[in-house]
């Protein structure tokens, strides 16, 4: 990233928005930005450009980068994309405003109780393993449903959608498109896939979140 964070990244982030409306068509699209391993200045550098909407994948890195600037900036919206252990459970509900890696039902439980400690709703997007890697997060799409109704009706967790990382060396699309499927056949209105190098194309396949970092805020530090 050059000497000019500011200009660059506002730059960027009008290209990516353009990008994306263009591939969307009419249909509203929220670009989260990743936030993870980028410096300081270039959060800021987002933030004075305007953007409100970030991911972390995290939950103390999202504590470092965002307990301050929350109450800096108004209006910030903080999603939780990386993998959430139940001890974790109660600083998740705190900071963010939706976790999109609800994948078990142990951790909807752990949502329950914290939710119920702190007094607070947080929306979930079930994460499903679209390519049912055995190391991979989230819910096999066999096993979506069971979650879904756990989360649900046992926990009364609000599940607003679905979201995926397909696996890496395959093509993107037919993962997005399954993700896309699942979601419209049970009604849920979000749908989270997309990153710096396929968002067009998730959006173009029914996106209505992606989760770009890279491609806004350049490289990422080790
Ligand atoms: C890091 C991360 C992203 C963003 O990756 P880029 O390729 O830098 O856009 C998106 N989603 C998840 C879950 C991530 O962990």
């Amino acid at each position: 990233m050059p000497d000019n964070p500011e200009k660059e990244i506002a730059q960027r982030r009008s290209q990516i928005l353009k990008a994306l409306s263009a591939a969307a068509g009419d249909r509203p699209m929220a670009l989260v930005a990743v936030s993870k391993r980028q410096s300081p200045e270039r959060i800021d550098a987002a933030l004075s450009a305007g953007h409100r909407l970030f991911g972390e994948n995290r939950v103390q890195e999202a504590i470092e980068h965002w307990s301050d600037r929350r109450g800096q900036y108004r209006g910030v919206e903080l999603h939780l994309i990386g993998p959430l252990q139940t001890n974790k459970a109660e600083e998740a509900v705190a900071l963010f405003d939706m976790i999109e890696t609800l994948d078990r039902p142990k951790l909807a439980r752990a949502l329950r109780k914290a939710m119920d400690k702190l007094g607070r709703e947080v929306p979930c997007l079930i994460q499903v393993n679209t390519g049912e890697e055995e190391q991979k997060a989230g819910v096999s799409p066999d096993g979506l449903d069971d979650l879904l109704v756990l989360a649900r009706s046992e926990c009364g967790i609000r599940v607003d959608g679905l979201m995926c990382i397909p696996p890496v060396g395959e093509p993107a699309g037919p993962h997005f498109a399954l993700l896309k499927k699942l979601a419209s056949e049970r009604g849920l209105p979000v749908v989270s896939m997309g990153m710096s190098g396929d968002y067009e194309l998730a959006a173009r396949l029914g996106a209505t979140h992606v989760r770009v970092g890279s491609a806004l805020f350049g490289t990422r530090q080790a």
